[in-house]
């Protein structure tokens, strides 16, 4: 039992250790425009030291809405969702750093917005499932194609914040 205990010790180290520099995909739906949460939401990303790698405001076309979301194409509430995310523009953001897919959607927070915790994005900011005001990349896979999908070729900028020292060991 005590060699259990060493082992249960070093874990988060290991664990630590092996979470690589990812790339997720964050938008801010046309609620949170509408609102006036963009600075808000992002502030959150910014200030939990992510760094932001693309940027825009833009209105949807209704076939990159049904693409970013083929995977719920069954769902009855599928062409709601579509009509909602074309309702108006919609802030894309790309951002980069160590584990960043899982963190920003702990930092989104759950789907349903009655669900989510305080301190979350959805628990703070929104009540319904159908007005959750931001989408986060649900894995490293998603996150590259989503923001493949969002983005064209020379529209994301590689570089270096000076901040990254104080944030990483
Ligand atoms: P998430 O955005 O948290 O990853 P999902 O991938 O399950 O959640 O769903 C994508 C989006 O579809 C949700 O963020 C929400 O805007 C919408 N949605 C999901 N379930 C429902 C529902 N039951 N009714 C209306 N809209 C929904």
């Amino acid at each position: 039992s005590k060699k259990l205990h060493k082992t249960h010790i070093f874990l988060p180290h290991l664990v630590a250790a092996m979470v690589e520099v990812e790339e997720t995909y964050i938008m801010i739906k046309p609620d949170g425009v509408q609102r006036g949460l963009v600075g808000e939401i992002i502030s959150r990303f910014e200030k939990k030291g992510f760094k932001l790698t693309g940027l825009k405001l833009f209105q949807c076309p209704k076939e990159l809405a049904q693409e970013h979301y083929k995977d719920l194409q069954s769902k009855p509430f599928f062409p709601k969702l579509i009509d909602y995310i074309t309702s108006g523009p919609v802030v894309c953001m790309a951002w980069e750093g160590v584990g960043v897919v899982a963190s920003a959607r702990k930092l989104i927070g759950a789907t349903n917005p009655l669900n989510a915790e305080p301190g979350t994005i959805r628990g703070d900011l929104a009540v319904q499932t159908g007005r959750n005001v931001v989408h986060g990349s649900d894995s490293p896979e998603n996150g590259k194609r989503e923001i493949a999908l969002w983005f064209k070729e020379g529209e994301l900028c590689e570089w270096a914040p000076v901040q990254e020292p104080w944030l990483k060991e």
